[in-house]
């Protein structure tokens, strides 16, 4: 059977994973967040004492890590649920440094092929339709303004207790990421040439899930698409 995979990458905080949520339940597509993954590394490096911006200490742990996502994108650090635990600040505010080292990202690449090798996914994160799944039939590029950005994530957070932090501090955090993402060295964020660009500053999270399963509908057509969701 033939697998389809919808790319969808983005500076942090442009509402990529409740997007992807949502078009995965629509096509019954596995959810990858990638972006909880190198959050889950971040904390083990933070939770052995270990210098985040160290590429030999982020070495030391890379052979034995286990690190797994289930169906629902909840993810797993040696057995262990850290969906939560990975949302704090501390591993908000380290996640980039310990990502940018180029053999984390392999180690992370292989595991996310190897997820879309055996299933139909919808993949959110920053590498992903430029490294990860450059083949995908879908790729997205979703931005949003940084003022939009950092409001949800503020919304976000009082929600779930997450975070203390004020909007202005949330505002900052995320421009500090979206900087060391965009000019690290190593796969760094920036938009595949044949990625559609979303701003969804002023779209609603339905808005949002319509639209990229308007643009999936466009790229595989019609036979394919009433396949896929016969509901329609
Ligand atoms: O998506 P999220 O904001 O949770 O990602 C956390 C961090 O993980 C990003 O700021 C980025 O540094 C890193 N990341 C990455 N490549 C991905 C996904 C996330 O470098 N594919």
């Amino acid at each position: 059977m033939e697998h389809y995979a919808i790319a969808i990458d983005g500076p942090a905080a442009s509402g990529k994973s409740t997007a992807a949520k949502g078009v995965a339940k629509a096509l019954s597509f596995l959810y990858v967040d990638t972006g909880a993954m190198y959050r889950a590394f971040t904390l083990l490096m933070l939770e052995k004492g270990k210098d985040c911006a160290s590429r030999e200490d982020a070495l030391s742990l890379l052979p034995s890590l286990e690190i797994e996502e289930d169906e629902k994108g909840r993810i797993y650090l040696f057995g262990k649920d850290v969906s939560s635990r990975v949302r704090e600040d501390d591993v908000s505010k380290n996640v980039s440094l310990a990502c940018a080292h180029k053999e984390v990202r392999e180690k992370m690449v292989e595991i996310q092929r190897k997820m879309a090798s055996t299933r139909s996914v919808v993949m959110d994160g920053r590498d992903i339709g430029t490294v990860v799944l450059p083949n995908a039939t879908l790729k997205i590029y979703q931005v949003a303004s940084v003022e939009a950005r950092a409001k949800r994530r503020y919304e976000e957070n009082l929600q779930k207790g997450f975070s203390k932090e004020s909007l202005e501090e949330i505002k900052q955090d995320i421009e500090q990421r979206d900087k060391i993402d965009s000019t690290r060295a190593n796969s760094p964020l920036k938009q595949a040439e044949d990625a559609i660009l979303l701003d969804t500053s002023d779209l609603t999270i339905e808005e949002e899930i319509h639209e990229i399963l308007v643009l999936f509908h466009k790229k595989v057509g019609e036979e394919t698409w009433k396949h896929l969701v016969p509901s329609h």
